[in-house]
């Protein structure tokens, strides 16, 4: 039986998210932004909590876990570096897995967001859970010095199977889709996605759920090895990470 997914908007635009295996009854809270707002999305749909999954140390990822934790016994699985912040019981790195029913996660370092960053990605589940490094249509912000880093992360993600689903950590869909569309104004596919944007924001609806091939398709942080988006950004014939690193800082400014 396939695991059910359910996203919420939390806080101001972060994403909320449970994972629930019908099976074993088992469900995992993709971080907790915000203790109340997950305890109330799950009691909504009759889940009990646990398992906590922490993608990285950042405080609007980690400042629920402790709540949620007292709240329902959740085991809590996370980075080395989120354990300053948040009460992990497990630290998983690279190379490990978690469990959420029969379903496997792999853990992989996915860095340049933040040091200890995480991704979960379930094979099975066709389903990654990639935090802070990449958003419909953009990726986080990268910190200084880590260009390369990001980009190794992005890379790795970049080629899963195009029909894994990629959950991103906030909705800042519609300012990553005005970057995008100006960057390549005729891109049929961006442009489409654009227009869904801006309905999705005029009708409150959250949206940070996405698959790989349509970030293939419509993302320039992805997009950066194609010839047309280096010589966009006066870099006709560079590598693809240097193509990256400059649409970033070209984000940035934006
Ligand atoms: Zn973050």
């Amino acid at each position: 039986m396939p695991l059910d997914l359910h996203v919420f908007r939390t806080l101001s635009d972060n994403a909320g998210a449970l994972l629930h295996d019908p099976a074993s009854g088992a469900c995992a809270a993709i971080d907790v932004p915000d203790a109340g707002e997950t305890l109330a999305a799950a009691a909504a749909k009759g889940w009990t909590i646990s398992d906590i999954f922490i993608t990285h140390a950042h405080h609007d990822h980690t400042q629920g876990v402790a709540e949620v934790k007292r709240a329902t016994g959740a085991k809590v699985f996370g980075p080395a570096d989120a354990q300053g912040s948040a009460p992990v019981d497990t630290v998983v790195a690279e190379g490990d897995d978690v469990a959420l029913g029969s379903e496997r996660f792999e853990t992989w370092h996915t860095p340049g967001h933040s040091d200890g960053h995480l991704s979960f990605v379930g094979r099975g589940a066709k389903l990654a859970l990639v935090g802070d490094v990449v958003f419909v249509m953009g990726c986080g912000r990268v910190q200084p010095g880590q260009m390369e880093r990001m980009w190794t992360s992005l890379s790795r993600l970049m080629a899963l199977p195009g029909d894994t689903r990629l959950l991103g950590g906030h909705d800042y869909t519609l300012s990553n889709a005005r970057f995008a569309h100006s960057v390549e104004p005729r891109n049929a596919a961006l442009t489409a996605r654009l227009a869904e944007a801006e309905k999705a924001k005029a009708e409150g609806r959250f949206w940070a759920l996405t698959t790989v091939a349509e970030e293939r398709a419509t993302n320039p942080f992805f997009r950066a090895g194609e010839p047309a988006l280096a010589a966009v950004i006066g870099l006709a014939g560079a590598p693809a990470d240097a193509v990256f690193a400059a649409l970033r800082e070209a984000k940035n400014r934006f």
